[in-house]
């Protein structure tokens, strides 16, 4: 099974991965979370990708496509993923279209996390992430360890104002239309309202699967 995981930055995609990945028994890829790997490792990918999300800005197409073509192969993704954060823009999903032909695969689902523009700014600019394993918090304080892993907790980037609110406009213009496309091409869609308990939007999200 592959789910892509829609929404705006801030709406819960990293934190229902996991969640959703262990019921349906599948892995989680996130986009963000290979490049942020990357860039902390300093290799050709992050340098090449750090400029644009320092700023919030999206990493080229062709990038992304390579990352996901290279994963998904592996064994690990054998029985599917919950993608999280990819795709993010139509020619993302035009290729990811080419990408899941070649292993035999399709997209199954598309979930979009609704959460308003309003609730998303106080989302990110409360939100620190492990270093390390890059879980996100709600709670805590930079410098704090890492419940799950020990590593310490950050504040990202592209979580001061100013990124904030570029993410959401790139959101609008090149994102937004992603879930259109999707729908117009016969891949079953749903919004799920992400607002609310982790648990329960968890719940509304098996449930928009028939889970
Ligand atoms: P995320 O952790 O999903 O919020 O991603 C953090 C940053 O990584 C984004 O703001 C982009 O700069 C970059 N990124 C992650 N996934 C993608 C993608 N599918 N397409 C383009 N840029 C991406």
């Amino acid at each position: 099974m592959n789910i892509v995981l829609f929404g705006k930055p801030g709406a819960g995609k990293g934190t229902q991965a996991p969640r959703l990945a262990e019921r349906l028994g599948v892995a989680t890829l996130a986009t963000g979370d290979v490049l942020r790997a990357a860039v902390q490792a300093g290799t050709a990918l992050g340098r090449e990708a750090k400029g644009y999300m320092d700023r919030g800005a999206l990493v080229p197409d062709a990038v992304i496509l390579g990352i996901v073509r290279e994963a998904l192969a592996a064994p690990g993704y054998a029985r599917g993923a919950i993608l999280d954060g990819v795709v993010r823009t139509v020619p993302q999903a035009e290729g990811m279209r080419g990408v899941m032909a070649g292993l035999g695969r399709r997209i199954d689902a598309v979930l979009d996390f609704d959460v308003a523009n309003d609730e998303i700014v106080r989302r990110l600019s409360s939100r620190l992430v492990c270093a390390a394993c890059q879980t996100p918090y709600m709670t805590g304080k930079v410098g704090d360890p890492c419940p799950k892993c020990g590593g310490v907790l950050v504040r990202r980037k592209d979580d001061e104002p100013e990124a904030i609110r570029h993410r959401l406009e790139v959101f609008e213009a090149q994102t937004a239309p992603v879930f259109e496309w999707y729908r117009a091409a016969g891949t079953p869609v749903a919004t799920v309202d992400a607002t609310g308990p982790v648990d329960e939007v968890t719940a509304r999200a098996l449930k928009a699967l028939g889970r």
